[in-house]
């Protein structure tokens, strides 16, 4: 009281000294302040229950409050002891206390329980202080009771709102109108590190994490001046730069001209909740055991590939696994095995599997595998195959050698459908249908690729014994020059001899060998048997031309040239003997490494020609940067000369470009006078097509160098 007292007087004073809208405001601001301090005081005194008792707690006086407090009459307390207001377990002491605690004014008062006439309990605020006869002798006390609640008065509640402040579990911040810290509690200290005297006079950027936009931050400063109260989350920053996430509740306060003399942030520290939050999201997305995915992130993740594939209508497959015989091991060697097992199965799955692929674990013996980007369909099959070979060696727990296998299903998307819950429904019946299956241990869910899947892995184990069995044999196809008509070089093409197929076409076994990675092996093969052709018909006398061995870009790594050389080597072959031709696919991957390779390979002698140009994606720019001797002009542009207006277009571009590069140009496919007499005016070098010879075996190719067989230039012109 005495503080709002001493405020008022001061205003007073202020306002006069002041005049005009100035003298006004005060004036208004001493109004309030009055006013809030009178209705208290008056309302309390006239509420007041006195209470008048001798020493040793008999009542002597009883007035009207004490009525209205207590419910009991004058009448009916006059001579009770006051024991009767107390609760049953507070015992007469009390009384003893209250007198001696007492001098003849009132002292700082005691909250205190009490009991009505009706039996409720309430808390109280006692003042006491004795009375004196003549001779200064106690002769009784006279007691002020009032309720509680009834009872904080201005300063009471400043006193309690500072100290519910100080021991709040909140941080509190209080800005002044200049966004200067004027006040912090205890828990601020705690929170933050920063204590009062490291923050006060300091702007809220003392917490400042750098970590939210300039938006998020606007938002913030629109509170602080008075766009109203903010609540949300902020990650502010620790003294000691350890970043932690708050809930904030900002808000302005205006004085009484209505402009903002403070703010005040509440904030409390979340980083506990946001752990558990963190926790708790992994335990609904990861499996507790394997620490894997499971099926609910699984489907988040294909669902949004599938959300991508449905824009770009690209290929992506679901595959589920399941694990066989892990019911019996469960069953008799204990849970924990099974468990373990499971484990490292996950860990040699996740192993064999590129980073972008899911692998999540799915109810008790399944995996589910999301592939999200795959280029053929037929791919997916190869990651199945190349998972259930994980199981192939025995996984070993405690000592015991453990052999499992398993079955998969797989549905592709878009063709099986490009829904979740259809995709996870096809993995399930396909996986279920190769449980069932006797041989299979992989079904697709589409009849038709799993013919085609029985038909690749036929010719994968079929191909594995032709190279064995010694099938493989290499055809040549001469390629002539435009110039002379004469053999000046010829393109070894694999050709499988099938025991009960016969001839078996490199499109159908190169796709597969390529994709099996079998095609390091056949390129291998191929690389040895042309060089041993080359040196027996050296041995033989004949003038040979450079022959063109096709590589795959599997092969194409840095230990390319070593090996080259070693084959070179072991047949005493001169590598201007040898020219190789790449595809585009190979540029396309166009890293350094790749060109350094190249520059190896030319380095040796030997030439490089790109093949099937034009179906892949170089640009005349791109194609600088490699160091390609020969372009080979693709069969496709070949077969629409002369007629066709792009192809003219497409080849006339290309023979262009090649000699600008200083290329030698081989056009692919020639099977028409008329196609070799456009590809000669356009100033074409060399053809290789069956106007001249198709593949034939090594013993042909021979007789026709030793022959000295010529393309028939002018005798095959058409007339003008
Ligand atoms: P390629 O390297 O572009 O070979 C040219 C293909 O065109 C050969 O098919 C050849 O027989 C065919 N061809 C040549 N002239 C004509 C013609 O006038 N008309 C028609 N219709 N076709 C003609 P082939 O031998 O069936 O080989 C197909 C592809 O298989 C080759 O295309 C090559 O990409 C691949 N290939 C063949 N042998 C090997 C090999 O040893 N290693 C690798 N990595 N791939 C090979
Ligand atoms: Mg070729
Ligand atoms: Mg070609």
């Amino acid at each position: 009281m005495r503080e709002i007292l001493q405020r008022c007087l001061a205003l007073s004073q202020q306002a006069g000294e002041q005049s005009g809208a100035a003298q006004r405001a005060t004036l208004a601001q001493l109004a309030a302040l009055l006013a809030e301090a009178m209705p208290a005081d008056s309302a309390t005194a006239g509420e007041c229950a006195i209470l008048q008792l001798d020493l040793i707690g008999y009542i002597t006086g009883w007035n009207d409050g004490a009525r209205q407090l207590f419910g009991y009459s004058a009448q009916q307390m006059q001579g009770q002891h006051v024991l009767l207001l107390y609760p049953d377990d507070e015992g007469d002491s009390g009384v003893d206390e209250l007198v001696s605690q007492a001098d003849g004014s009132f002292g700082a008062a005691t909250e205190v329980l009490r009991r009505t006439s009706d039996g409720e309990l309430i808390w109280v605020k006692l003042e006491q202080r004795l009375h004196y006869d003549a001779a200064g002798e106690a002769v009784g006390m006279e007691v002020h009771v009032r309720k509680l609640d009834e009872v904080l008065s201005a300063t009471d509640k400043l006193t309690l709102h500072a100290r519910i402040i100080e021991d709040s579990d909140q941080g509190v911040l209080i800005t002044d109108a200049h966004e200067r810290i004027v006040s912090i509690n205890s828990a601020f200290t705690r929170i933050t590190g920063y204590t009062q005297e490291e923050s006060l006079g300091k702007t809220p950027d003392l917490l400042r994490s750098g970590v939210h936009d300039a938006e998020f931050r606007a938002r913030v400063r629109a509170a602080m001046h008075g766009a109203g109260v903010w609540r949300g989350e902020i990650i502010g920053r620790r003294k000691n730069g350890e970043l932690f996430p708050q809930s904030v509740t900002i808000s302005a306060v205006r004085d009484a001209h209505g402009r903002i003399s403070h703010t005040f942030s509440l904030f409390s520290d979340i980083s506990v909740h946001k752990d558990a939050e963190a926790r708790m999201q992994r335990m609904a997305n990861y499996d507790a055991l394997t620490g894997l995915p499971n099926l609910c992130l699984l489907s988040q993740l294909l669902g949004q590939a599938l959300t991508e594939a449905r824009r770009t209508q690209q290929h992506g497959a679901l595959l589920m696994i399941d694990i066989s015989r892990l019911g019996a091991i469960s069953d008799t060697l204990g849970h924990e095995v099974s468990n373990a097992v499971l484990c490292e199965i996950g860990q040699r799955f996740r192993h064999a599997l590129r980073e972008a692929d899911v692998l999540a674990r799915l109810d008790g013996h399944k995996f589910g595998i999301a592939l999200l980007h795959i280029e053929k369909r037929e791919h997916a099959a190869i990651v199945a195959q190349k998972l259930l070979a994980t199981l192939d060696e025995p996984i070993v727990i405690d000592q015991q050698a453990l052999q499992l296998s398993g079955h998969a299903g797989i549905t592709v998307y878009p063709e099986d459908g490009i829904e979740l819950p259809t995709l996870i429904r096809h993995a399930e019946v396909a996986l279920n249908k190769a449980i069932r299956s006797i041989e299979a241990g992989l079904l697709f869910y589409s009849e038709e690729m799993n013919q085609r899947a029985k038909e690749h892995m036929r010719i994968e184990g079929e191909l594995r014994q032709a190279l064995l069995n010694g099938e493989l044999m290499l055809y040549y196809q001469p390629k002539v020059s435009l110039r002379n008509g004469r053999i000046v070089g010829a393109e070894a093409l694999l050709r499988w001899r099938h025991p009960v197929r016969g001839l078996v076409s490199p499109g159908v076994f190169i796709p597969v060998a390529e994709e099996t990675g079998l095609i390091l092996d056949l390129g291998s093969w191929v690389l040895e048997e042309a060089c041993r052709q080359v040196r027996a018909w050296q041995d033989a006398q004949l003038i040979m031309p450079p022959i063109a061995v096709n590589l795959s870009a599997r092969q194409f790594d840095s230990q390319l040239p070593a090996r080259i050389a070693a084959v070179l080597e072991r047949h005493q072959v001169q590598p201007e003997q040898i020219n190789l031709e790449i595809t585009e696919s190979l540029l396309v991957r166009g890293a350094e490494s790749v060109i350094a390779i190249m520059n190896q390979l030319r380095a040796m002698g030997m030439g490089l020609a790109l093949d099937d140009f034009g179906t892949g994606y170089s640009s005349l720019a791109y194609l600088k940067k490699f160091p390609i001797s020969t372009l080979k002009i693709d069969r496709s542009f070949v077969i629409g000369l002369p007629n066709e207006e792009s192809d003219c277009a497409i080849a006339r571009a290309i023979v262009t470009m090649a000699k600008q590069l200083r290329q030698e140009i081989v056009a692919e496919g020639v099977e028409t006078p008329e196609q070799m007499q456009f590809l000669r005016d356009l100033g074409c070098d060399q053809l290789q097509g069956y106007l001249f010879s198709q593949p034939v075996p090594a013993s042909e190719f021979a007789a026709m160098l030793r022959d000295g067989k010529r393309l028939a230039l002018g005798a095959r012109l058409p007339p003008d």
